[in-house]
C-alpha cells in the first residue's frame, strides 16, 4: 500500500524488493544518485498518467505536446487530467516532426511546455529524441519545461542498444514509464514509473496537508508484480537483459530480411524489434492476430519468439499473396 519509500505500520508486503527494482532502473536510466523515486504500477498507462500528473502539478498552466503517433491511452489521460494539449505531426517513420514541434511551441512560448516523448511508438516503435527536444527549449529560451518519456516497450531495453538512444534522465527526461509485461515478461500486467525525487517531493508535500503521503495513484497495489520484476532483473542481470535484447533485434533483422523478399514494402526503424508490413489479407491478420491500422500491420519480435514462428508466418503470407489473383478473378 502507498509509497514504497515511506515506512508503513503494515509490514506484510514486497516494498523492500520494489525499492530494489526502482533502484535498478534509476541506475539503468542514469538518474542523479540522490534524485530519483518511483513505484511499480499497474501498467504503462498508469505510469504515463503519473508522469503527466506530476508535470501538471509542477506547471499547472502548461500545454502538453505529443506526436500524432502517441498511444491512445495518453489522450485519455490528458482528458482525465484536464490538461490543454496539442498533437504534433509525426514523420513517416513515426518519430515526432521536430520542425512542427518547434514552430508550435514558439507560437505559445509564453506558456510552460510539457512534452510526452515516445521511446517506441505503438505501431512502428519510433523513438523521439529527448536531446533534440532539449535543444528546442534552448533555442526558444523556454524556462519551464518537463519531458515525460513513454517507454512502455522500447524504453525497457533502450539502455542496452548501441548507439544509445537519447531518452533517459541524463538526456533530459523528468519521468519515465515502462510496462512490466512486455519486455520483462511479467505474467500479470504491471509497469514502473520513475521520476526525479525533487518533482515528487513537491506533490508529496501538497498532499501531506490532508494528512498522508499518498503519492501513488492507486492505494492498495499488487504485491506480486514487484516480485516478478525483481526476479527477472536479478536472474538475468544487465548482461542477461542485454543478451535478451540482442536476440530480439537479431530475430527482427531476420524477419525483416525474409519478409522483404515477398513484400518489398517491409521496413523497420533502426535498432528496433518491430517489423512493419503492408497490411496482409484479412485471413492472415485474423489468424496471426496482427495489430493493424492505416494500411499497415507489424510483427514485434518479443523475447521468447522463435525463428520457426517467423518462417510459419512467412509461409502463410506467401500463400495468401499467391491466392490473391485467383480471388480477384
Ligand atoms: C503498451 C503501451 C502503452 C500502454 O501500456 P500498458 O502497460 O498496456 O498500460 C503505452 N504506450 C506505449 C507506446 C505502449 O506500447
Amino acid at each position: 500500500m502507498g509509497d514504497p519509500f515511506i515506512p508503513s505500520t503494515y509490514t506484510v508486503g514486497s516494498r523492500e524488493l520494489e525499492k530494489e527494482v526502482i533502484a535498478f532502473f534509476s541506475r539503468l536510466f542514469r538518474a542523479d544518485e540522490d534524485n530519483w523515486w518511483g513505484y511499480v504500477t499497474n501498467g504503462g498507462s498508469e505510469g504515463n498518467l503519473y508522469g503527466l500528473y506530476l508535470a501538471r502539478e509542477l506547471y499547472p498552466k502548461a500545454i502538453v505536446y505529443y506526436s500524432e503517433a502517441t498511444h491512445y491511452s495518453v489522450q485519455k489521460n490528458l482528458h482525465l487530467l484536464n490538461m490543454p494539449n496539442i498533437a504534433i505531426r509525426a514523420q513517416a517513420t513515426g518519430e515526432i516532426d521536430y520542425e512542427d514541434l518547434e514552430k508550435t511551441i514558439s507560437i505559445n512560448r509564453q506558456m510552460p511546455v510539457i512534452i510526452l516523448a515516445n521511446i517506441g511508438t505503438t505501431m512502428t516503435e519510433a523513438r523521439d529524441d529527448v536531446g533534440k527536444m532539449k535543444r528546442i527549449f534552448k533555442n526558444l529560451a523556454i524556462q519551464h519545461h518537463y519531458i515525460h518519456v513513454d517507454g512502455a516497450l522500447s524504453g525497457s531495453y533502450a539502455a542496452f542498444i548501441e548507439p544509445r538512444p537519447s531518452f533517459d534522465f541524463a538526456d533530459g527526461a523528468d519521468s519515465i514509464a515502462i510496462s512490466g509485461h512486455k519486455f520483462f515478461g511479467s505474467p500479470i500486467p504491471c509497469g514502473m514509473v520513475i521520476a526525479k525525487k525533487s518533482h515528487r517531493d513537491r506533490i508529496a508535500s501538497s498532499i501531506d496537508y490532508i494528512g498522508s503521503l499518498d503519492t501513488t495513484i492507486s492505494g492498495s497495489r499488487n504485491g506480486h508484480t514487484p516480485l516478478f520484476l525483481w526476479y527477472t532483473i536479478t536472474k538475468l542481470g544487465i548482461e542477461g537483459l542485454k543478451l535478451r535484447a540482442q536476440r530480439c533485434l537479431d530475430l527482427a533483422a531476420y524477419a525483416e530480411a525474409v519478409l522483404k523478399q515477398i513484400e518489398p514494402g517491409v521496413w523497420r526503424n533502426p535498432s528496433t524489434i518491430t517489423v512493419n508490413i503492408p497490411k496482409p489479407a484479412a485471413a492472415v491478420v485474423k489468424k496471426w492476430q496482427l495489430a493493424s491500422g492505416k494500411g499497415w500491420a507489424h510483427i514485434i519480435c518479443m523475447p521468447g519468439m522463435q525463428k520457426e514462428q517467423i518462417d510459419a508466418f512467412v509461409d502463410d503470407l506467401e500463400q495468401s499473396k499467391s491466392q490473391l489473383p485467383a480471388m480477384a478473378g
